[in-house]
């Protein structure tokens, strides 16, 4: 087969990743045929391996492992990068993360002499700020958010990623850029460290095993406002577009569905979905739950739910990232727009009811929840 481009997907696996090792190697994908590389640390998992991509297993926090797996791949001509490491602070979220971007671009911008594109995703905390921000409650712009907005006074690895790739592109000639910004992405991958729906699915799954309501632990504000969400297909081809029509290079663009939902409009579809009562929001005086804190007895129940229904094998922790839902249903939506994106001729949308049943099928079709 004769390519036409030759891309690199940092953190294949992941729930972006994932996306873009489903679509990019496709024969209809625009820009194509293209031959797919993609890094991730853990072994290649099964529902990763039917696409035909070249898996590399490599660590790019080290940098001589970074240099002797990713240096060799010198027919590269384009770069999607969507991974990141989750630390304690934002200061080392911002050492580490940019540690990580430099060591891939240290193995690739010199050796890949056609190399034409690169594509960074970062996301809406551009806007709001990083968790530790969001959750002193920093100043944060007035939605909804649009591209030109100026950078907030506090640390944010974003800025940090978005300061070397400006610097590193700078040094070839002819290179360019586009940073994505989606919202809370709604998608597939086991291994993404924050997977809002496979969260709600295991949350549903265990209120169903145990014969309780599935009750709403979000604030009131998050149930009733309006959301909006990234389907992780749509930001894949959000940043195909961005790596192959000139008029979207060296820009950043959000990238969202472009409609808006209400949680308590969801939440019934995830009851019906699992079978479950849907026990609605939680209108007593203590109002806000937290998943965090009704889920850290349940390893068991979750083992034994695995058991029975013949599932994939996980631990709750693995499957149950707790601490992002606590995060996203205790806030009402913050929008962005997506009118830079259209402007510049990307149509592309989804509707977020349609994509949210339609993963949470995804998810239960491959066993790792019932
Ligand atoms: P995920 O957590 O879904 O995926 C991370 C991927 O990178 C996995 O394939 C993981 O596999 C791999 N990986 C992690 N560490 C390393 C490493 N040291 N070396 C090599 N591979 C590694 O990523 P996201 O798509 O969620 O995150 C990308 C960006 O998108 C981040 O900046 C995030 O903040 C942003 N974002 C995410 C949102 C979301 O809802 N998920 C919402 C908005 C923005 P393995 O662990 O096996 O190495």
């Amino acid at each position: 087969r004769k390519y036409q481009k030759f891309a690199l997907i940092i953190g294949v696996t992941g729930i972006v990743g994932n996306s873009l090792a489903e679509i990019l190697p496709l024969h209809d994908t625009p820009g194509g045929p293209w031959k797919v590389y993609g890094v991730a640390r853990r072994p290649r998992p099964p529902w990763n391996a039917d696409y035909p991509i070249d898996y590399i297993q490599c660590d790019i926090t080290d940098p001589e492992q970074t240099q002797s797996k990713l240096a060799p791949l010198m027919d590269l001509t384009h770069l999607f990068y969507v991974t990141w490491a989750n630390c304690a602070t934002e200061p080392e979220n911002c050492e580490t993360n940019g540690k990580m971007f430099t060591n891939v671009l240290n193995a690739v911008i010199p050796n890949a002499p056609n190399l034409q594109h690169i594509c960074l995703q970062t996301g809406r905390k551009h806007y709001i700020g990083s968790f530790e921000a969001i959750l002193a409650k920093k100043m944060v712009h007035d939605p909804p958010f649009h591209e030109d907005l100026p950078r907030l006074d506090s640390p944010n690895f974003y800025y940090t990623l978005e300061d070397i790739l400006f610097k590193q592109v700078g040094k070839k000639e002819g290179l360019t850029w586009s940073v994505h910004r989606p919202g809370v992405i709604f998608g597939f991958s086991p291994y993404s460290m924050m997977n809002i729906l496979t969260s709600l699915c295991v949350y549903a799954a265990i209120c169903k095993h145990e014969g309780a309501p599935l009750k709403f632990p979000g604030t009131k504000e998050a149930w009733n406002s309006y959301s909006d969400a990234s389907d992780a297909d749509l930001i894949a081809e959000h940043q195909i577009w961005a790596a192959v029509d000139p008029i979207a290079r060296n820009e950043a663009f959000n990238i969202s569905n472009g409609d808006v939902f209400k949680w308590k409009h969801l939440w019934s579809l995830l009851a019906e979905q699992f079978e479950v009562e849907n026990g609605g929001f939680w209108e007593d005086e203590e109002g806000k739950r937290s998943l965090v804190e009704m889920m850290k007895d349940k390893g068991g129940v979750w083992d034994e739910i695995v058991k029975e229904k013949g599932i994939l094998g996980t631990k709750l922790e693995e499957v149950g990232g707790w601490w992002f839902v606590d995060i996203v249903l205790s806030n009402e939506g913050m929008l962005d727009v997506m009118n830079k994106s259209k402007e510049h001729g990307f149509l592309g949308f989804r509707n977020s009811k349609s994509c949210f049943v339609s993963w949470i099928d995804k998810i239960k079709c491959s066993k790792i929840v019932p």
